[in-house]
């Protein structure tokens, strides 16, 4: 297991921090983003889908209501996972992350993954969004498990 800090003071440093990151996720499967509503989780993805040339920061916005977005990289695709409004294992499964996860050269990033136990004992990664202060912003990438 291995933990790395780092602290952003605005939107635009978590989205460098996120493009920065991109490097070190792209061969990963499953990542999940655990902050609080707020915290920038999905700012951070801006990054991560500019970093694997995906997308740029103003086409990714949040799927909430969406549930998931997919930005095709010319390596990685990247499928962005909200789970925030899903509450149910059932529901979960309708979802297919799993297979998404198994395919080749995707990298699936979850909000709210953690609130499935069974998620978080599975993922390559966690990354953690802590406000600080009004633009302060913790960020911790737990890799490895
Ligand atoms: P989440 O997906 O965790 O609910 P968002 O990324 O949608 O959060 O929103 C984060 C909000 O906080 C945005 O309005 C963003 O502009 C603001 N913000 C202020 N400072 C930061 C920072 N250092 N990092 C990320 N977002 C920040
Ligand atoms: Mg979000």
């Amino acid at each position: 297991m291995n933990t790395t800090e780092y602290i952003t003071h605005s939107a635009d440093e978590t989205i460098a921090l996120g493009r920065e990151l991109a490097a070190k996720l792209h061969d990963l499967r499953m990542v999940i983003l655990h902050g609080d509503l707020g915290a920038g989780k999905t700012t951070l993805v801006k990054g991560i889908a500019e970093g694997i040339e995906a997308a740029s920061q103003d086409d990714v916005t949040s799927p909430t209501f969406t549930l998931i977005h997919e930005y095709r990289g010319p390596d990685v695709t990247l499928y962005h996972v909200d789970l925030y409004r899903i509450d149910t294992e059932r529901e979960l499964a309708t979802l297919g992350l799993d297979e998404l996860c198994a395919s080749e050269g995707s990298l699936v990033v979850i909000e709210w993954g953690e609130k499935f136990p069974r998620l978080l004992a599975e993922c390559d990664a966690e990354i953690r969004i802590e406000r600080v202060g009004e633009m302060e912003r913790k960020v911790t990438v737990v890799k490895g498990r």
